[in-house]
């Protein structure tokens, strides 16, 4: 028997690595929107400040390029998706999220910064794909020698002063490419900046598109489900889901197979 090995890890950033406050900066500027300028056309929409719930945005907006994200939105609120209204939501989001992240106001997911540096430690190659233009302003933020200390972690592999985007050996992050995901051509194309072919590369990923892709793509993909969608990202193909990163079993993931830890029980 030919033993598989893993030759990449591909990171989603928004919702696997970071809780970024994407999610919060659509949301209010949408409702500033609706409060302010966009009060005349508030009546005709299905918009109020209840109907934008956290589900809205994992369906319509989660994972996708920001002026997709806002036209989606838009659309599902019935408000008009013309370059006038598409522009002025994306932008006044972009302005907000700048502003969350420059005060600090998000926070990388513990469990997500201890699987990455098993991966390291296990020799896997690791490549950061966002479509999120703000990713990297997130990897930079995130002090990782700090993290591996307050974790008694062992920070040999840890440079000191070193940050998350230090991490990974590819960062495709922002990039434009010609289809968002669910098309796998991000996904495939940080496989081949790892110099790995696509079924020995493994997706993280926390949304439903986003396991589309790695599908679309021939990969291994494991979904996250922080914020209670475990069917969603099951029914869309994910090889595992789980509710932390710390469930991966990250020896037999090295050996292709995507399969949860053996419980503490049992292995007394
Ligand atoms: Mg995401």
């Amino acid at each position: 028997m030919t033993e598989h090995v893993l030759r990449g890890a591909i990171f989603d950033v928004d919702g696997v690595l970071v809780d970024s406050p994407h999610e919060h900066a659509w949301r209010e500027s949408l409702r500033e929107l609706m409060l302010g300028d966009w009060a005349p056309i508030r009546d005709r929409s299905t918009w109020s400040e209840d109907a934008f719930t956290p589900a809205v945005y994992q369906e319509v907006m989660s994972g996708r390029p920001r002026f997709e994200g806002a036209g989606a939105a838009l659309r599902y609120f019935g408000l008009p998706d013309d370059d006038e209204h598409l522009h002025t939501y994306a932008d006044r989001k972009q302005d907000l999220l700048i502003r969350l992240i420059d005060e600090g106001r998000f926070r990388a997911f513990p469990d997500a910064l201890r699987f990455v540096l098993a991966l390291r430690a296990a020799g896997v190659p690791i490549a950061a794909a966002s479509s999120s233009k703000n990713a990297f302003r997130f990897l930079r933020a995130v002090r990782m020698d700090v993290f591996a200390r307050n974790e008694g972690l062992d920070t040999a592999s840890v440079a000191e002063g070193s940050t998350l985007s230090d991490m990974f050996d590819a960062d495709l992050s922002g990039r434009d490419f010609a289809r968002g995901k669910p098309d796998p051509e991000i996904f495939l194309t940080a496989a081949a900046e790892l110099d790995a072919s696509a079924e020995d590369c493994v997706v993280v990923e926390d949304a439903v598109s986003g396991i589309e892709a790695a599908v679309a793509g021939g990969m291994l993909s494991i979904g996250i489900a922080r914020a209670d969608d475990e069917r969603g990202l099951a029914e869309a193909g994910a090889d595992l889901v789980v509710t932390s990163l710390d469930q991966v079993d990250v020896d037999r993931l090295v050996r292709g197979e995507p399969v949860l830890r053996r419980p503490e029980s049992d292995l007394a």
